[in-house]
């Protein structure tokens, strides 16, 4: 046995593999135990029947082969120990480094068994990780991607001036803009994600935005007009109610666009208005002219006073259509632009001064005494004169046409040199205008009913006026009336350097 063993030992360390150094520890294992076993059962059968003395034989062999098997083991133990380590290094390191590599051993390491299955779970753990990194990667550029349009779509919805409502499923607020907070008077940051039953009062609205999010199949966009109270102004919106769907084809919300249409409406009644106003205003001298005409026709004018007076009638009344249907397109031709104004240096005094030739006439037959009290004709406006002209008549011709007879009128042109302009002046001590008629008499066709039996009129003198001194010339036109005490027109353009 000695000699078996022998040869084994003899190996150079280096050749000696791991799987070899295992069975040598095995062999000598069973070899010291066998002589061991062999031995003991030898002493306590010693007064037995062995003939032949074993023991001096095989006991020094034993010992030997018992000492090298533990010698092995404790090399073998040691070189597990020194693998081990190596895999927890390098397995360290790939913590310490956040990546997961392979784990490597000298080639022929007894451990080099559980390398080839742990780096087998170590490269599909790596694939994982990079299959997680990579999906990690892309859901972080669609996130900010998402991030960047949402911004997008915030800055465009909040530059939109008209307000903007944007509610979930749940019919809560998730965004509003600056004009839907000052509409409907909410902190878009206090009102996030509340039920918009809670931050609107106004029910229709709130049942707009239900219906639409509820009956999304009957209409994904529907406008509705609806006309509102805005801090006791009523306003009117054209609101756009849209649904919105999710991928899934759900509703996931409504957003709700508030369009004030509430000038739109009044220009589209000012205009119907308007149309209606001016076929019953050239109806009225039409008649009249109609009438008297078809009297003389008939010769129902007796006398030569009689057709006299009828011709009379007939004159004023074609004067007033004719003055009515100048100024109505004196009007349009200002407010469409077609009109052409031609600006030059003039004198507002010169101006009023032409003026006043022709209204004193009028003034004198009604005992009406005027006061002037006019600027030096130096100071010059760039003007239309045609223009300022019918403006100062037309207001020179008011404050005569209601003030009753023996009244007066003051006429002053002035310079304010601080503001740089020239200011006209035109005050009566006529009939006045009553507060609550004031802010509409610069509309078209607008009289004052305490006034029409006074004089007769178009309602568009001042309309013209109005258009003349603010929309063609950018001046400034005001009135200050206190009925029964007389009125004051004034307006002023800037003085030329
Ligand atoms: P009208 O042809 O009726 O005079 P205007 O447009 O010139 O039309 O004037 C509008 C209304 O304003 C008049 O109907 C009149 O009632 C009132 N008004 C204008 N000027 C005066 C004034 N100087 N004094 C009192 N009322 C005035």
């Amino acid at each position: 046995m000695a000699r078996t063993l022998g040869p084994l030992l003899r190996q150079p360390e280096e050749t000696v593999t791991q799987s070899k150094k295992l069975s040598m520890v095995r062999t000598a294992l069973a070899l010291g135990g066998g002589a061991c076993l062999l031995y003991a059962v030898l002493v306590v059968t010693k007064h037995g029947t062995p003939s032949v003395d074993w023991t001096g034989l095989l006991l020094p062999p034993a010992l030997v082969g018992l000492l090298v098997g533990v010698l092995i083991v404790l090399v073998h133990r040691r070189a597990c120990r020194m693998s081990v380590l190596k895999i927890i290094q390098q397995v360290r390191q790939m913590r310490e480094h956040q990546e997961v590599g392979l784990v490597m051993l000298a080639p022929g390491d007894e451990l080099g068994e559980i390398t080839g299955p742990l780096n087998e779970f170590l490269t599909a753990a790596k694939q994982n990780v990079d299959d997680v990194q990579a999906e990690n990667r892309e859901l972080r550029i669609e996130a900010r991607i998402a991030e960047a349009e949402k911004h997008h779509t915030e800055a465009i919805i909040f530059s939109i001036s008209d307000a903007v409502i944007v509610t979930n499923r749940f019919d809560e607020l998730i965004l509003a803009n600056e004009a839907a907070e000052k509409l409907l008077g909410f902190k878009f940051g206090h009102s996030m994600r509340k039920g918009f039953d809670r931050i609107c009062s106004d029910g229709t609205l709130v049942r707009l935005i239900r219906e639409t999010r509820s009956h999304a199949k009957n209409f994904t966009r529907r406008v509705v007009e609806h006309t509102m109270d805005q801090k006791g102004v009523s306003r009117t919106f054209a609101i756009t109610l849209s649904c919105v769907v999710g991928q899934t084809s759900e509703v996931s919300g409504v957003v709700a666009v508030l369009h004030d249409i509430t000038h739109e409406k009044e220009i589209a009644r000012m205009k119907s208005d308007f149309v209606s106003n001016v076929s019953h205003e050239l109806k009225t001298p039409l008649s009249s002219i109609k009438a008297y005409v078809e009297m003389l026709v008939d010769g129902e004018a007796d006398d030569e006073a009689a057709r006299q007076e009828f011709y009379e009638i007939i004159s004023t009344e074609t004067n007033r259509l004719h003055r009515m249907i100048e100024n109505i397109l004196n009007i349009s031709r200002i407010e469409s632009g077609v009109l052409n104004v031609v600006r030059e240096p003039l004198s507002v005094t010169g101006v009023v001064t032409e003026a006043l030739d022709v209204a004193l006439p009028q003034a004198k037959a009604k005992n009406i005494e005027i006061h002037q009290n006019l600027a030096p004709v130096y100071y010059q406006v760039e003007a239309d004169h045609d223009m300022i002209y019918q403006a100062v008549l037309n207001l020179l011709s008011n404050a005569i046409k209601y003030t009753p007879d023996g009244g007066e009128v003051t006429v002053s042109v002035s310079l304010d040199d601080r503001r740089n302009v020239v200011i006209f002046e035109i005050s009566d001590t006529g009939m006045g205008i009553p507060t609550e008629d004031l802010p509409h008499i610069f509309d078209k066709f607008y009289r004052v009913q305490a006034n029409k039996k006074i004089a007769k009129g178009t309602g568009l003198g001042l309309a013209l006026v109005k258009e003349i001194i603010e929309a063609v010339h950018e001046g400034k036109l005001s009135v200050t009336s206190e009925p029964g005490q007389g009125s004051m027109f004034s307006f002023e353009l800037p003085v030329i350097e």
